[in-house]
């Protein structure tokens, strides 16, 4: 391990650079990194947010863009990641010539054609948006000769394996791949052994404390849920909360009701605006707002420490999500919760994550929270409710799974669930 820079093959201007923003250790992936990225070698790096992973790849690439004349991609899951890099390549670009660009969904089209052209030396995107310019012609691939797969993990979970593949396919063919992930799984594998010349690893696989997580599932009809929620952040009092949902919808209308009652909270979801998602995300790092409401997609590659709970308002039927969501707390060790909300017809998900977490989660007592209250959002169920009376109909509707230890919600209520349909 290196005690400084020095040594590990950067040149004297990114090392000045490196000093300017004050740097003085390497981490161990830079430490392991810079240096097989230099030999243009192609390796796996594991590594998740946070380890310095951005630096690790990115200093070197802009050694070998300069030197060499070639051009590089970093593919990345989020435009929050997309804009963090973009960051990180033009604060390190500083005492070198680099034109490096973001590409990402949701942003002008036009805007990204005009800096497309301009032949730069770094793109920066989100698969979709790329291959999305690659489609209308306005970007070429055909001189890319270094590939950056960032948060690979993450972009094969969000459905962009195919159009990773087909990026990949129209880069140079003797190009530096290299592939940046938190946990290595079969499809990892499977590009790796694909499109890589080496499937090398280096750094260690994501371990999440799961000692030093408390972890608690609540079983209750979707209606219940809304009020459930806040009387568990009533009772918890988190210094700072993550809260998940799968939709949007969900996590504007559960901000919006937890708000109602006294709650300092905010969403973040993928439909909303560049600049306002960055605003809630300062406001949340800053404890100006301590609950944050929001999807997978938006929380992804978000680096925020001191998060003391984390309520799955929604349960995701991937084990390997709720291990991405419940790692957001318990960082740098801490300690932290975790709690996870159930419909009856959910609880295979939870037999699921038990396999995967290799212990059983304890089952917590909805009643001690007192009686709750149905909250319904209409809009959003309208088109849900048709379908749930035709399942009930059928005889689909809200069935406990057999094997299974529930507990009554008393009398008289009314049971949805199971409804499948939304997800
Ligand atoms: P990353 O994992 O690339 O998102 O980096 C996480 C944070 O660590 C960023 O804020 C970087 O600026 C910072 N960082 C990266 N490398 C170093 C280093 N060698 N020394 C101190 N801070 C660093």
């Amino acid at each position: 391990m290196n005690e400084n820079f020095d040594n590990l093959g950067l040149i004297p201007e990114l090392l000045q650079t490196i000093k300017e923003i004050g740097y003085t250790i390497p981490t161990q992936i830079q430490n392991d990194a810079i240096p097989l990225v230099l030999q243009k070698q192609d390796f796996i790096g594991l590594a998740k947010t946070g380890s310095g992973k951005t630096a690790a790849f990115a200093l070197p690439m802009i050694q070998r863009i300069i030197q060499e004349r070639i051009k590089g991609l970093v593919l990345v899951p989020t435009r929050e990641l997309a804009l963090q890099v973009w960051e990180e390549t033009v604060k390190f670009s500083k005492r070198v010539k680099i034109n490096a660009v973001v590409v990402y969904g949701g942003a002008s089209m036009d805007q990204q054609v005009f800096k497309l052209q301009q032949n730069p030396d770094i793109i920066i995107a989100t698969p979709g948006r790329l291959l999305d310019h690659m489609r209308r012609r306005t970007v070429n691939l055909s001189q890319t000769a270094i590939v950056v797969l960032d948060e690979a993990d993450r972009m094969f979970d969000m459905g962009f394996r195919d159009d990773i593949y087909q990026i990949l396919s129209q880069t140079r063919r003797e190009r530096q791949t290299m592939l940046f992930s938190a946990t290595m799984n079969d499809e990892v594998i499977r590009l790796a052994k694909r499109y890589m010349k080496s499937t090398q690893k280096i750094g260690e696989e994501t371990h999440i404390p799961l000692d030093k997580i408390k972890q608690i599932y609540y079983e209750v009809e979707r209606e219940f849920k809304p009020h459930l929620l806040l009387r568990i952040l009533q009772t918890e009092n988190p210094s700072l909360a993550m809260i998940f949902c799968n939709r949007r919808e969900d996590t504007e209308r559960i901000t919006e009701y937890l708000n109602k009652y006294g709650m300092n909270a905010v969403c973040l979801h993928a439909g909303m605006r560049q600049n306002k998602r960055q605003n809630v995300m300062e406001d949340f790092k800053q404890s100006k707002v301590n609950i944050l409401v929001a999807t997978d997609v938006a929380a992804r590659g978000i680096d925020i420490k001191n998060v003391s709970h984390i309520i799955n308002y929604d349960i995701h039927e991937n084990p390997d999500n709720y291990l991405h969501r419940i790692g957001r707390t318990a960082r740098a060790g801490e300690t932290g919760k975790a709690i996870t909300i159930i419909e009856p017809a959910e609880y295979r998900y939870i037999t699921e994550i038990e396999y995967v977490i290799k212990r059983t989660m304890r089952k917590g007592n909805v009643d001690e929270f007192g009686p709750l209250l149905e909250v319904r959002f209409e809009r959003h169920y309208q088109q849900n409710r048709s379908f749930q009376r035709q399942g009930q109909r059928y005889g689909q509707g809200g069935h406990r799974p057999s094997g299974h230890g529930g507990q009554s919600h008393g009398g008289g209520r009314p049971r949805f669930g199971g409804n499948r349909n939304r997800r």
